[in-house]
């Protein structure tokens, strides 16, 4: 199937002073080379610990950040070729939910105009009724009411404002989600929630996500497939089914194994790995493979070349270990 969107190759870079990260000077590879294509109405979840690059690469795709290289089709469209200034329709398909649903919405706004001003930038209502009207409809799908509109966000729970945060990116009827770390700042009991909410958005109109967060276990029950991402690189890429049964790179499972069971039994048998030694600075990071000062299989080689992501009849994993 022809995908939504593919990511080819892309980078990201930022340039740092002396003092500012680590004390080091430098070029700070954030995203290094990285790709990856969703197919139309699925999720790709994008996973690794904080820092690792999956926010940039988020904001990267949606040209929060301008790329330093590489490039992104959305829906045919080369997207970096596009004139900022000519991003409007783009922006209107491509929308993002953002992590912290306390700091994402605007404390002076009422619930009603922040709903309403995507709706005002693409001149998508005719009327202040139609506008009002679309503004209670889309309230009723994120299953808030239409007295919610005079509101304000501080009135509100993290998980209803995570629902607001939602309708804003609804109004404009996009076709790709970024789902920042949507539910990292709620309470486990509310998580299920927005996510039920999100998988019932994604099959009732299509919609196609890319899910970020940094724990395995929250993009298990929501991702077609699963990419493991670690200091800027993706390690490891699979479908979600095969990557929970048969995960390759030492990182992924050692992030597997942190992931609780909910049978004591089987919990208490089985080995944790714990990740020793340091993570290396993302400012001119070492050769050959990032994860080696973490990796207890690290072998001579894995100091000198950099593993290439490699498929594996649709497995692909980037580790000197798989042959
Ligand atoms: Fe470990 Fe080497 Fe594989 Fe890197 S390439 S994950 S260091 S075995």
């Amino acid at each position: 199937m022809e995908p939504l969107i593919a990511v080819k190759n892309l980078k990201k870079y930022f340039r740092v002073g002396g003092g500012t990260f680590r004390g080091k000077k430098g070029t700070l590879k954030a995203v290094d080379g990285i790709s990856f294509s969703i197919p139309r109405g699925e999720t790709l979840g994008l996973v690794g610990e904080s820092g690792c690059g999956k926010t940039t690469v988020g904001r990267t795709i949606c040209r929060l950040y301008e790329p330093t290289a590489g490039e992104v089709i959305f829906d045919g469209v080369p997207v970096f070729s596009i004139h900022p200034k000519e991003m409007l329709p783009i922006r209107r398909k491509m929308q993002m939910i953002f992590q912290d649903p306390y700091a994402s919405l605007n404390a002076r706004m009422t619930v009603g105009d922040i709903i309403g001003e995507p709706i005002d930038i693409h001149n998508l209502a005719d009327s202040k009724e139609e506008r009002l009207e679309m503004i209670h409809e889309l309230l009723h799908t994120v299953g808030l009411s239409p007295e919610h509109a005079t509101r304000f966000p501080h009135e509100f729970s993290g998980g209803q404002r995570q629902r607001i945060g939602v309708a804003r990116a609804l109004a404009v009827e996009p076709s790709f989600i970024i789902c920042d770390e949507p539910i990292s700042a709620l309470d486990v009991s509310i998580q299920a929630q927005v996510i039920n909410m999100l998988e019932e958005l994604q099959e009732e109109r299509g919609l196609t996500y890319l899910f970020i967060a940094h724990d395995l276990s929250m993009v298990k029950h929501t991702s077609h497939r699963v990419a493991v991402m670690y200091l800027g690189k993706i390690v490891e890429l699979a479908e979600s089914v095969e990557l929970y049964k048969n995960p390759l790179h030492p990182y992924t499972k050692a992030l597997m194994s942190a992931i609780p069971i909910p049978d004591p039994d089987i919990e208490a048998e089985r080995e944790r790995i714990i990740l020793e030694g340091d993570v290396p600075s993302p400012i001119d990071p070492p050769p050959g493979c990032r994860f080696k000062s973490r990796c207890s299989y690290a072998m001579d080689v894995c100091g000198e070349e950099e593993p290439e992501l490699r498929n594996f009849s649709g497995h692909h994993v980037a580790c000197h270990l798989i042959k």
